[in-house]
Protein backbone atom coordinates (compact mmCIF):
# COMPACT_ATOMS: atom_id res chain seq x y z
CA UNK A 1 0.00 0.00 0.00
CA UNK A 2 1.86 3.44 -1.05
CA UNK A 3 0.61 6.32 0.12
CA UNK A 4 1.49 10.05 -1.13
CA UNK A 5 0.11 13.54 -1.24
CA UNK A 6 1.89 16.70 -1.80
CA UNK A 7 3.84 17.60 1.58
CA UNK A 8 1.10 18.29 4.55
CA UNK A 9 -1.49 16.27 2.58
CA UNK A 10 -1.32 13.73 6.00
CA UNK A 11 0.57 10.94 4.90
CA UNK A 12 2.25 10.41 8.29
CA UNK A 13 -0.89 11.01 10.28
CA UNK A 14 -2.89 8.58 7.66
CA UNK A 15 -0.11 6.31 8.04
CA UNK A 16 0.18 6.19 12.31
CA UNK A 17 -3.63 5.91 12.21
CA UNK A 18 -3.65 3.15 9.57
CA UNK A 19 -1.25 1.33 11.76
CA UNK A 20 -2.93 1.89 15.16
CA UNK A 21 -6.55 0.71 13.18
CA UNK A 22 -5.81 -2.70 12.01
CA UNK A 23 -2.89 -4.82 13.00
CA UNK A 24 -2.87 -6.20 8.61
CA UNK A 25 -0.70 -2.97 8.13
CA UNK A 26 3.35 -2.71 9.11
CA UNK A 27 5.43 0.49 8.14
CA UNK A 28 8.28 -0.13 5.96
CA UNK A 29 11.08 2.83 7.06
CA UNK A 30 12.43 4.44 3.98
CA UNK A 31 16.14 5.99 4.46
CA UNK A 32 17.18 9.30 4.27
CA UNK A 33 19.84 11.72 4.45
CA UNK A 34 17.93 14.66 6.13
CA UNK A 35 18.71 15.31 9.34
CA UNK A 36 16.37 13.97 11.93
CA UNK A 37 13.80 16.26 13.11
CA UNK A 38 12.98 16.81 16.94
CA UNK A 39 11.25 13.68 18.41
CA UNK A 40 12.28 11.85 15.50
CA UNK A 41 13.92 8.08 16.26
CA UNK A 42 16.52 6.00 13.75
CA UNK A 43 14.68 2.76 12.85
CA UNK A 44 11.30 4.23 13.45
CA UNK A 45 10.86 6.77 11.52
CA UNK A 46 13.64 7.07 8.66
CA UNK A 47 17.12 5.14 9.00
CA UNK A 48 19.14 8.56 8.90
CA UNK A 49 22.01 7.77 6.69
CA UNK A 50 24.82 9.80 5.23
CA UNK A 51 25.09 10.45 1.52
CA UNK A 52 28.01 8.25 1.01
CA UNK A 53 26.13 5.44 3.05
CA UNK A 54 22.95 5.89 0.90
CA UNK A 55 25.07 6.10 -2.45
CA UNK A 56 26.34 2.95 -1.08
CA UNK A 57 23.03 1.38 -0.48
CA UNK A 58 22.16 2.81 -4.18
CA UNK A 59 25.24 0.95 -5.80
CA UNK A 60 24.38 -2.11 -4.09
CA UNK A 61 20.98 -2.42 -5.56
CA UNK A 62 19.69 -2.63 -1.61
CA UNK A 63 17.10 -0.24 -2.54
CA UNK A 64 13.52 -0.98 -4.48
CA UNK A 65 12.85 3.26 -4.94
CA UNK A 66 14.96 6.12 -4.56
CA UNK A 67 14.33 10.31 -4.83
CA UNK A 68 15.59 13.25 -4.28
CA UNK A 69 13.05 15.20 -2.09
CA UNK A 70 13.56 19.04 -1.43
CA UNK A 71 17.51 18.15 -1.77
CA UNK A 72 17.91 15.33 0.32
CA UNK A 73 17.83 11.76 -0.66
CA UNK A 74 15.31 8.86 0.28
CA UNK A 75 15.25 6.14 -0.82
CA UNK A 76 13.13 2.18 0.03
CA UNK A 77 15.53 -0.29 1.38
CA UNK A 78 14.21 -3.93 -0.57
CA UNK A 79 14.61 -5.24 2.84
CA UNK A 80 12.23 -3.05 5.24
CA UNK A 81 9.20 -4.17 2.30
CA UNK A 82 10.79 -8.04 2.15
CA UNK A 83 10.22 -7.99 5.98
CA UNK A 84 6.88 -6.73 5.95
CA UNK A 85 5.87 -9.42 3.57
CA UNK A 86 7.49 -12.30 4.97
CA UNK A 87 5.64 -11.54 8.01
CA UNK A 88 2.27 -12.07 6.00
CA UNK A 89 1.04 -8.15 6.75
CA UNK A 90 0.76 -5.25 4.21
CA UNK A 91 3.32 -2.78 3.81
CA UNK A 92 2.76 0.71 3.88
CA UNK A 93 4.79 3.14 2.77
CA UNK A 94 4.71 7.12 2.71
CA UNK A 95 6.70 8.05 -0.38
CA UNK A 96 6.61 10.80 -3.00
CA UNK A 97 4.92 10.80 -5.75
CA UNK A 98 7.85 9.47 -8.40
CA UNK A 99 8.98 7.12 -5.86
CA UNK A 100 5.04 5.48 -6.13
CA UNK A 101 5.15 5.36 -9.56
CA UNK A 102 8.72 3.12 -9.73
CA UNK A 103 7.22 1.14 -7.21
CA UNK A 104 4.21 0.95 -9.30
CA UNK A 105 6.41 -0.08 -12.04
CA UNK A 106 8.50 -2.81 -10.51
CA UNK A 107 5.74 -4.19 -8.25
CA UNK A 108 2.53 -3.59 -10.41
CA UNK A 109 0.34 -5.65 -7.24
CA UNK A 110 1.58 -2.79 -5.39
CA UNK A 111 -1.88 -0.43 -4.99
CA UNK A 112 -0.78 3.52 -4.47
CA UNK A 113 -3.40 5.81 -2.98
CA UNK A 114 -3.08 9.78 -3.52
CA UNK A 115 -3.96 11.90 -0.65
CA UNK A 116 -5.58 15.58 -1.07
CA UNK A 117 -6.59 17.92 1.72
CA UNK A 118 -10.04 19.46 0.90
CA UNK A 119 -8.92 22.13 -0.73
CA UNK A 120 -5.78 24.95 -0.63
CA UNK A 121 -6.89 27.46 1.97
CA UNK A 122 -6.36 23.68 4.54
CA UNK A 123 -2.92 22.57 2.34
CA UNK A 124 -1.71 25.89 3.59
CA UNK A 125 -3.44 25.89 7.42
CA UNK A 126 -1.56 22.04 7.48
CA UNK A 127 1.57 23.18 6.45
CA UNK A 128 2.01 26.70 8.43
CA UNK A 129 0.24 24.02 11.52
CA UNK A 130 3.40 21.58 11.29
CA UNK A 131 5.63 24.94 11.89
CA UNK A 132 6.86 25.01 8.28
CA UNK A 133 8.28 28.20 7.98
CA UNK A 134 6.56 30.47 5.16
CA UNK A 135 9.92 29.85 2.56
CA UNK A 136 9.60 26.60 2.93
CA UNK A 137 5.61 26.50 3.03
CA UNK A 138 6.17 27.87 -0.70
CA UNK A 139 8.57 25.47 -1.66
CA UNK A 140 6.13 22.86 -0.90
CA UNK A 141 3.02 24.34 -2.86
CA UNK A 142 5.43 24.81 -5.78
CA UNK A 143 6.15 20.93 -5.43
CA UNK A 144 2.39 19.91 -5.16
CA UNK A 145 1.60 21.78 -8.05
CA UNK A 146 3.58 19.43 -10.75
CA UNK A 147 2.72 16.24 -8.17
CA UNK A 148 -1.38 17.07 -8.94
CA UNK A 149 -0.31 16.82 -12.86
CA UNK A 150 0.51 13.23 -12.21
CA UNK A 151 -1.96 12.24 -10.06
CA UNK A 152 -4.24 10.31 -12.50
CA UNK A 153 -1.69 7.41 -12.41
CA UNK A 154 -2.61 6.78 -9.02
CA UNK A 155 -5.21 3.59 -8.32
CA UNK A 156 -7.39 5.88 -5.78
CA UNK A 157 -7.83 9.14 -4.62
CA UNK A 158 -8.40 9.50 -0.81
CA UNK A 159 -9.82 13.25 0.39
CA UNK A 160 -8.33 14.10 3.90
CA UNK A 161 -10.72 16.04 5.08
CA UNK A 162 -11.76 14.20 8.61
CA UNK A 163 -9.05 11.96 9.50
CA UNK A 164 -10.56 8.78 11.08
CA UNK A 165 -12.70 9.10 8.05
CA UNK A 166 -9.16 9.55 5.41
CA UNK A 167 -7.76 6.47 7.54
CA UNK A 168 -11.19 4.16 7.46
CA UNK A 169 -11.05 4.86 3.35
CA UNK A 170 -7.23 3.60 3.13
CA UNK A 171 -8.72 0.54 4.98
CA UNK A 172 -11.59 0.39 3.19
CA UNK A 173 -9.55 0.34 -0.03
CA UNK A 174 -7.14 -2.47 1.47
CA UNK A 175 -10.38 -4.20 2.34
CA UNK A 176 -11.35 -4.23 -1.34
CA UNK A 177 -7.87 -5.12 -2.99
CA UNK A 178 -7.43 -8.33 -0.65
CA UNK A 179 -10.81 -9.43 -2.44
CA UNK A 180 -9.68 -8.88 -6.31
CA UNK A 181 -9.93 -12.43 -7.54
CA UNK A 182 -5.86 -12.12 -8.96
CA UNK A 183 -4.75 -11.87 -5.71
CA UNK A 184 -6.80 -14.86 -4.13
CA UNK A 185 -5.80 -17.45 -7.43
CA UNK A 186 -4.64 -20.05 -5.34
CA UNK A 187 -7.65 -20.59 -3.22
CA UNK A 188 -9.73 -21.17 -6.50
CA UNK A 189 -6.73 -23.19 -7.70
CA UNK A 190 -7.68 -25.30 -4.04
CA UNK A 191 -11.07 -25.45 -4.51
CA UNK A 192 -10.96 -26.61 -8.60
CA UNK A 193 -8.79 -29.46 -6.46
CA UNK A 194 -11.51 -30.59 -4.61
CA UNK A 195 -13.92 -30.56 -6.89
CA UNK A 196 -11.48 -32.34 -9.31
CA UNK A 197 -11.22 -35.24 -6.68
CA UNK A 198 -14.93 -35.55 -5.82
CA UNK A 199 -15.40 -36.07 -9.52
CA UNK A 200 -12.74 -38.78 -9.70
CA UNK A 201 -14.49 -40.62 -6.85
CA UNK A 202 -12.09 -39.65 -4.40
P1 LIG B 1 2.70 14.72 5.25
O1 LIG B 1 3.30 13.58 6.01
O2 LIG B 1 1.94 14.29 4.04
O3 LIG B 1 3.68 15.80 4.91
P2 LIG B 1 1.40 15.27 7.78
O4 LIG B 1 0.85 13.94 8.13
O5 LIG B 1 2.65 15.72 8.49
O6 LIG B 1 1.61 15.41 6.20
O7 LIG B 1 0.24 16.35 7.99
C1 LIG B 1 0.53 17.75 7.91
C2 LIG B 1 -0.08 18.46 9.12
O8 LIG B 1 -1.49 18.48 8.97
C3 LIG B 1 0.23 17.79 10.45
O9 LIG B 1 0.41 18.77 11.43
C4 LIG B 1 -1.04 16.96 10.71
O10 LIG B 1 -1.26 16.79 12.09
C5 LIG B 1 -2.12 17.83 10.08
N1 LIG B 1 -3.25 17.06 9.53
C6 LIG B 1 -3.17 16.07 8.59
N2 LIG B 1 -4.39 15.58 8.30
C7 LIG B 1 -5.26 16.26 9.06
C8 LIG B 1 -6.69 16.23 9.20
N3 LIG B 1 -7.46 15.39 8.49
N4 LIG B 1 -7.25 17.07 10.08
C9 LIG B 1 -6.48 17.95 10.78
N5 LIG B 1 -5.14 18.04 10.70
C10 LIG B 1 -4.52 17.21 9.85
P1 LIG C 1 9.90 14.34 5.05
O1 LIG C 1 11.33 14.79 4.96
O2 LIG C 1 8.95 15.50 5.21
O3 LIG C 1 9.70 13.25 6.06
O4 LIG C 1 9.55 13.67 3.65
C1 LIG C 1 9.69 14.38 2.44
C2 LIG C 1 9.09 13.55 1.32
O5 LIG C 1 9.86 12.38 1.04
C3 LIG C 1 7.69 13.03 1.63
O6 LIG C 1 6.89 13.19 0.47
C4 LIG C 1 7.94 11.57 1.94
O7 LIG C 1 6.82 10.80 1.74
C5 LIG C 1 9.00 11.26 0.93
N1 LIG C 1 9.71 10.01 1.21
C6 LIG C 1 10.01 9.46 2.41
N2 LIG C 1 10.67 8.30 2.25
C7 LIG C 1 10.78 8.10 0.93
C8 LIG C 1 11.36 7.07 0.13
O8 LIG C 1 11.91 6.09 0.61
N3 LIG C 1 11.26 7.21 -1.21
C9 LIG C 1 10.68 8.28 -1.79
N4 LIG C 1 10.62 8.30 -3.11
N5 LIG C 1 10.14 9.28 -1.09
C10 LIG C 1 10.19 9.19 0.26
Amino acid sequence: MVISSPSGGGKTVVRSGLLKLDKRFAFSVTCTTREKRPGEIDGRDYYFVTVAQFKKLRRDGKLLEWAVVHGNYYGTPVKSVAAVLEQGRIPVMTIDVKGAHSVKKIFPAAVTVFLLPPDLKTLVQRLRGRGEKPENVAVRLETARSEIKVASRFDYLVINDKLPEAIREVAAIADLETRKIGRNLDKVKAFGRQLGKRSRGA
